[in-house]
């Protein structure tokens, strides 16, 4: 096992037991605070944020690959991600070294502790990554053949070319926002019940999708596509996602080409990039895949994660979220691996900072379903809420938020939130 990521660690920050961010998680962000509005790169541990702007200045990167070069003291990670692995595991072993309970490094420089840890609610969080391209995948096997059943019946649930490729649109980056973003509600052409023609309207059936994502690391030529195998050397980190999708938009609009402004509108992530590198100690066997996919797409079957996920509600009737979807990214069929040597397959090149979503992540029985749409199955079954409210979708003013963590012995690597709230159409 990496030594990162041995559960015996400690820092001498002190990190409460429930927390997402143990010293074996160290997840990145991009953050600024009140005393310091410079946007730069931090790391989460406990209920703290740990300013790496600061330890570069303070030259604490200087004897590590990085040396002189400036990654942290930047807006983006786009830098420091196309570095590639050696890089980011010489710096993880850094940050962890640095953080240890007994290491005398950090732990009593009075002055440049006060300077680097800065409480977490006193930051505010930024977009980490400037996202060139976004594509989401449709990866879950559960997800598809409920919503092929919806659409056109259990026996048509599954499109024939499914089970031999992993599914995908290239979906829209400029609007991809950081948890606590509020979301507009978006007017559209939909088609009511029974009517020939459509009109112009608010969307009344919008809904949440809970994915999580990969952001790529180096890049690739045009020309030349990455392999399966080859695959981990260019997928920096995951954060939570939550596709916002208008299902009404998404009805009229879907045929021939897939979705466009039922999903264009917004796309919720999590501020805190988990590294792969911290989720390694969580790979598990995905399931098994039959037909066997093709060569290009044959990958290791451990290759992907056991993450918990949950979906909470929160009206504003409400006191406190209430869990309406847990699931778990293990469920997906297609991995990681998989999706990145199909996406470039043809040649396609990707760029440090695209990001590749998984899709609906659904679980086999119907609390793991992740989607209104698969919860309420299309709105036949309502949620009841514990204000006495009942949902088919979603209501103004709702609150949507999704949470996922690794579980290890007696600690755990999280990823935090992806938070939103759902605002009435612009008048
Ligand atoms: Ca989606």
């Amino acid at each position: 096992m990496n030594p990162t990521n041995d559960p015996g660690l400690r820092s001498f920050i002190e990190v409460p037991k429930d927390s997402h961010f143990p010293i074996q998680n160290l997840p990145y962000g991009v953050f600024r605070s009140k005393s310091n509005q410079y946007a730069r790169v931090g790391v989460a541990i406990g209920n703290q944020v740990l300013d790496l702007g600061a330890l570069e200045l303070a030259g604490l990167f200087k004897n590590t690959a990085l040396d002189d070069m400036v990654v942290f003291n930047r807006r983006y990670l786009n830098g420091f991600m196309a570095l590639g692995r050696p890089f980011w595991q010489e710096v993880r072993a850094r940050i962890s070294e640095l953080l240890r309970h007994d290491n005398p490094e950090l732990r009593d420089n009075q002055t440049l502790r006060k300077k680097a840890f800065i409480p977490m609610d006193k930051v505010e969080m930024l977009l980490p990554v400037n996202i060139g391209d976004y594509t989401d995948f449709y990866s879950s096997r559960e997800h598809a053949t409920n919503v092929g059943t919806m659409f056109r019946g259990k026996d048509n649930a599954l499109m024939p070319n499914w089970l031999h490729l992993p599914v995908a649109y290239h979906g829209r980056a400029s609007s991809i926002v950081i948890s606590g973003t509020d979301i507009r509600r978006p007017h559209g052409q939909v088609l009511p019940k029974d009517a020939a023609e459509p009109v112009f309207s608010p969307s009344h059936l919008l809904d949440f999708e809970l994915e999580m994502g990969f952001f790529v690391g180096p890049g690739s030529e045009l020309g030349y596509p990455i392999s399966a195998e080859n695959a981990m050397d260019h997928i920096f980190g995951m954060v939570l996602v939550n596709d916002w999708s208008a299902r009404d938009i998404q009805k009229w609009e879907y045929q021939p080409l897939g979705p466009f402004n039922a999903k264009n509108f917004a796309t919720t992530i999590s501020p805190w990039i988990v590294t792969m590198d911290a989720l390694d100690a969580f790979k598990v066997t995905g399931p098994v895949q039959a037909p066997p996919p093709l060569p290009y797409l044959k990958s290791n079957r451990e290759s992907t994660y056991d993450i918990k996920l949950d979906v909470s509600i929160q009206s504003e009737k409400m006191d406190a979220p209430y869990t309406v979807c847990r699931s778990n990214f293990k469920h997906l069929y297609w991995n990681i691996r998989q999706q990145l040597a199909h996406h470039t397959i043809t040649g396609c090149n990707v760029r440090p900072g695209d990001m590749m979503a998984s899709g609906t992540i659904s679980g086999p029985d119907k609390s793991s379903f992740g989607s209104m749409l698969e919860l309420t199955w299309r709105g036949t079954e309502p949620i009841q809420l514990p204000s006495g409210e009942e949902r088919k979708f979603l209501n103004d003013g709702d609150t949507v938020v999704i949470s996922g963590y690794c579980e290890g012995n007696e600690y755990r690597v999280g990823f935090g939130e992806a938070k939103g709230k759902l605002l009435p159409v612009k008048s």
